[in-house]
């Protein structure tokens, strides 16, 4: 079983993205700017934002970091926002979810210039995507197919299954490998046998959020397997795969930590990027 590095692959990507963004500097004389909103005092949300800061400053971005409290006023995040995407230094703008209750996430994600939606959850965004036009992709499933693709560059013709249908994972997941001609099937809560579906897999991927929901004997011989769960248990972080298990029978297999995680930050310096050359254009 060969054990896909995420942590290598996405220190590769943010070098490439540092040169990138030397690059740009000296044709522009600007270099890409992100900006995090943060709304309330929730400690992952905290740690996700200093992360993403940190490894943005690291790569060369412009980043900035605005704070509110939990009470803040809808229509004070909604006017930010606005002002965001007239501002011409910021290339990408990312709302960290959840959102205290008071405040409404669509409208949120909805006042996001498309342009500037660095996380992809726009309508315009997740329908070019669906439509296989020029998007903005959702951080977390792009950093899924960028380590499939670097595993396995050909995956035309291969029988892939997404476990998970969210907006945020399973869907556009989903997407990237019909772009890619595989054979995808989706399953959900509601799918009748998931062992015997994963048993057709060339290539799953996990995005549930159930420790260990897939078992050693739910993966037929020389699949890849992509393990997107993050779950707190009291054996501490494991994913929705049983790593023990699939690794004896998966040809290739994400840890948890250090597979999908660390792509997914490396993705949204990416995606700021990318907002930015296509404003150059
Ligand atoms: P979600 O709760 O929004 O969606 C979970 C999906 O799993 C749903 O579509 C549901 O239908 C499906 N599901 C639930 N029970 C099922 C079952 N028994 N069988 C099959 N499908 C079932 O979750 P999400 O936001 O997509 O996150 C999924 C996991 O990925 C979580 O553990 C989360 O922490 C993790 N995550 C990791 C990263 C990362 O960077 N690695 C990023 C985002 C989310």
């Amino acid at each position: 079983m060969i054990l896909i590095d995420g942590k290598k692959v996405a220190a590769e990507l943010r070098a490439e993205l540092k040169e990138e963004v030397a690059e740009l500097k000296s044709k522009h004389n600007k270099v890409p700017g992100l900006t995090v909103i943060l709304i309330g005092d929730l400690t992952p949300s905290q740690i996700y934002v200093r992360n993403k800061e940190k490894s943005a400053n690291e790569v060369g971005l412009k980043s900035e970091v605005i704070q509110y409290p939990d009470s803040v006023e809808e229509k004070t995040v909604l006017e930010k926002i606005q002002e965001l995407n007239s501002d011409e230094t910021v290339s990408g703008i990312l709302v960290q979810l959840p959102l205290p209750n008071h405040i409404d996430k669509q409208k949120v994600i909805e006042a996001i210039d498309p342009s500037k939606d660095v996380d992809g959850f726009h309508p315009m965004n997740v329908g070019n995507l669906s439509s296989g036009y020029e998007s903005s992709i959702p951080c977390t499933p792009l950093g899924c197919y960028l380590l499939i693709k670097k595993f396995e560059p050909n995956l035309s013709g291969k029988k892939a299954v997404v476990v998970g249908r969210s907006n945020l994972n399973g869907k556009p997941m989903t997407q990237l490998l019909l772009k890619e001609n595989c054979t995808v099937t989706i399953t959900h809560s509601k799918t009748k046998d998931l062992k015997a579906e994963c048993l057709e897999a060339d290539i799953i991927v996990a995005a549930v959020g159930i420790p260990e929901l897939v078992r050693g004997d739910w993966v037929k011989k020389d699949a890849i397997v992509i393990d997107v769960g993050i779950n707190k248990t009291d054996k501490g972080i494991v994913g929705d795969v049983h790593f023990d298990e699939v690794s004896k029978n998966a040809k290739a297999l994400t840890p948890v930590p250090g597979g999908v995680g660390p792509m997914t930050i490396a993705c949204l310096l990416k995606n700021t990027i990318d907002c930015f050359k296509r404003s150059q254009i």
